[in-house]
């Protein structure tokens, strides 16, 4: 049923976006003491090698992570996320890709904890395994179920403060409405929560409605909301390959609900930079809008 393995796009323009929110919507929310709970309904395996089999297939770190390796003069939530990523690899090797719930262990404190859905049974089985080396207790807990349906059952939590990442690898045309049922639903279970979503842009009716309707939901609920995107390249040589290579993602989003509050200035400034950095070609571009 999933073809779809992380492994192939660890490190690569998306997972830049995606991560670098990610670091610095945590960085944010860990500064209360009051416990927090992150929720991470499609985990993946949480570690990836960059020199494996499956990242050489498709190489797309190189023109993801690996190009910030050798950037100078990061803006700070840029730098945040290159020395998150190294802190993960000895000396100055590159190996190592944390994904989102090594991403967020990595920045939880004791009282915080980390619930993780993943299907997949090999990367449920290599989530486990990563995981356990954390020695984490019960502070990380790997749940193999659906993470649309899984995460209801633990909302409200009950400090009352949590973030709900959701990330799902849209190979079925169904995650789409799901992302919205959920998130929908979620709302009105805990209308306080961070939720933040990461979503692809390719030319598929689903993928440009759903940050709109995303927006819909936000404003009707009442709540702020913001909408980072992020282009690399043109859509269209993306659906041909010309150089006999995979056609990669030309563009991703991340649209978030109740964010931080200097959510949107972090990212004034490196999303241009990241735009300038991870260009492919020359519709590299990004945008960031808010509202509520
Ligand atoms: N969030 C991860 C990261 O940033 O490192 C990457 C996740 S990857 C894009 C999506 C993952 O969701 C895949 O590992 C896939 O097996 C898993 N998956 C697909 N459908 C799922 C579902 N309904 N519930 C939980 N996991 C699912």
């Amino acid at each position: 049923m999933f073809s779809y393995r992380h492994a192939f796009h660890a490190g690569n323009h998306a997972d830049v976006l995606k991560h670098t929110v990610q670091i610095a919507t945590l960085q944010h929310l860990t500064q209360k003491d009051t416990a927090l709970t992150v929720f991470d309904t499609h985990a993946g395996a949480g570690l990836y090698r960059l020199d494996s089999e499956f990242s050489e297939v498709g190489g797309e770190a190189v023109d993801g992570v690996q190009r910030l390796f050798d950037a100078e003069a990061l803006e700070p939530a840029l730098q945040e996320y290159v020395d998150l990523v190294a802190s993960f690899n000895a000396g100055s090797s590159h190996k190592v890709y944390p994904g989102s719930p090594f991403i967020s262990q990595r920045l939880l404190r004791e009282q915080d904890r980390l619930k993780l859905f993943e299907l997949h049974p090999t990367d449920t089985r290599t989530l486990k395994a990563n995981v356990a080396q954390l020695e984490a207790g019960r502070q990380v807990v790997v749940l193999q179920e659906d993470g649309f349906e899984g995460v209801k059952k633990f909302l409200p939590p009950p400090s009352k403060r949590a973030l709900l990442l959701c990330d799902p690898s849209y190979e079925l045309k169904s995650d789409y409405g799901r992302v919205l049922d959920m998130v929908g639903d979620s709302l009105k279970r805990f209308p306080t929560g961070v939720y933040a979503v990461w979503y692809p842009i390719i030319p598929r009716p689903e993928a440009h409605d759903m940050p709109r309707r995303l927006k819909a939901l936000a404003t009707k609920a009442g709540k702020s909301w913001l909408h980072a995107t992020l282009t690399v390249k043109s859509s269209k040589m993306s659906i041909t390959a010309t150089d006999g290579k995979r056609p990669g993602l030309p563009a991703s989003g991340m649209f978030l609900i109740n964010p931080p509050f200097t959510l949107k200035g972090a990212l004034q400034k490196a999303l241009p930079q990241m735009a300038q950095l991870l260009a492919q070609d020359r519709n590299a571009s990004h945008s960031l809008e808010s509202g509520g």
